[in-house]
């Protein structure tokens, strides 16, 4: 079916034939037929519907920052979620629509002199992806915090979802299952103190800055922890630091990232993925799976 997003509805924002790669955290990725921003639940609700009963393709991103889109880009409608912020503060609970920044939100929980949020300072997703991928970092994660999620499903349906049904594990959620759109997340904090609270978020930051590649284009960690090993560790062991195929490079500062050192293809990057995982594999006997989500068409 030939459909026209633009002209089926015109007060939204939508593109054309749109590069990715001008919001990808790798700045790599092809293009996608129609993104669309949606600025309200009731616009998710609407693109959602029309994708169901189209029968289209529907491919849901947050901020970019944990992907790796393939030079052919993403066929169908790409909902990204980065215009759907604003945050609900009710005495120590936080109810935070899925584009918000988890940034934005640790910020705002500190102004708050709310704990429990801090781990998040540096970490450069939504909340929605933050809830679907179970983000963490400095020995806290999504799930220590989480009190429910609301999601629409892919036959349109409003649905909330307990912490415990959310089924949060590493790096996993029962979203990752049910292909369900997050549109927002709420949090349970606690009343903390604001200098500690702060000192605690700039040395989380300032390790980031001292350990990670963050002056170049990554998805963060390429691999997720196997388990009894550090995938970084593995990697720098094997001597794969600055390993490079065209544009991608196993980071010298950091070998669990793969960074984008010049012009990248997605091809580039799934090579240094896939040499390091055979690399790995002979020396350690360690499979590397990676927690980059890879999508779209070559
Ligand atoms: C420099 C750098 C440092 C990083 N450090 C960390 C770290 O310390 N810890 C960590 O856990 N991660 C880290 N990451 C990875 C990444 O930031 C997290 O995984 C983040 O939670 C992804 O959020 P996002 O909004 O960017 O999601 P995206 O990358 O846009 O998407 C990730 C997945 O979530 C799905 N998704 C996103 N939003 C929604 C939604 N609203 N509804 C349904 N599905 C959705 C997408 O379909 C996709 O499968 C880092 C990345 C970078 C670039």
């Amino acid at each position: 079916m030939i459909v026209d997003l633009i002209n089926e509805f015109p007060t939204m924002e939508i593109l054309k034939n749109e590069l990715l790669n001008k919001y990808t955290h790798t700045a790599i990725g092809g293009p996608a037929d129609w993104l669309v921003f949606p600025h309200s639940i009731e616009e998710v609700h609407k693109i959602v519907d029309f994708a169901h009963e189209n029968e289209l393709l529907l491919t849901v991103l947050g901020n970019s920052s944990n992907l790796l889109i393939k030079d052919g880009g993403i066929r169908g409608i790409v909902l990204m979620m980065t215009k759907l912020v604003g945050i609900r503060h009710d005495a120590d609970s936080l109810t935070v629509l899925a584009g918000t920044l988890t940034i934005d939100t640790s910020e705002y929980a500190y102004q708050q002199g709310l704990t429990g949020f801090e781990w998040a300072a540096g970490i450069p997703g939504s909340i929605g992806g933050a809830v679907y991928m179970n983000a963490g970092a400095y020995n806290g994660e999504t799930n220590d915090i989480l009190a429910s999620v609301d999601v629409i499903t892919r036959n349109g349906k409003y649905k909330t979802y307990t912490k415990e049904e959310a089924k949060l594990n590493y790096r996993d959620s029962v979203m990752q299952h049910t292909h369900d759109v997050i549109i927002a997340a709420s949090f349970q904090l606690q009343k903390g103190d604001k200098t500690i609270i702060r000192a605690t978020m700039d040395d989380f930051n300032q390790r980031r800055r001292d350990k990670q590649p963050l002056e170049l284009p990554s998805a963060g960690s390429t691999f997720k922890r196997p388990t009894g090993y550090y995938a970084g560790k593995l990697i720098m062991d094997a001597g794969l630091q600055g390993y490079r195929v065209g544009g991608a490079e196993v980071s010298k500062k950091h070998a669990g990232f793969v960074v984008n050192i010049d012009h990248a293809t997605a091809s580039d990057f799934l090579q240094v993925i896939k040499h390091v995982q055979a690399v790995v594999y002979e020396k350690d006997k360690v499979k590397l799976e990676p927690e980059v989500r890879i999508m779209g068409s070559d």
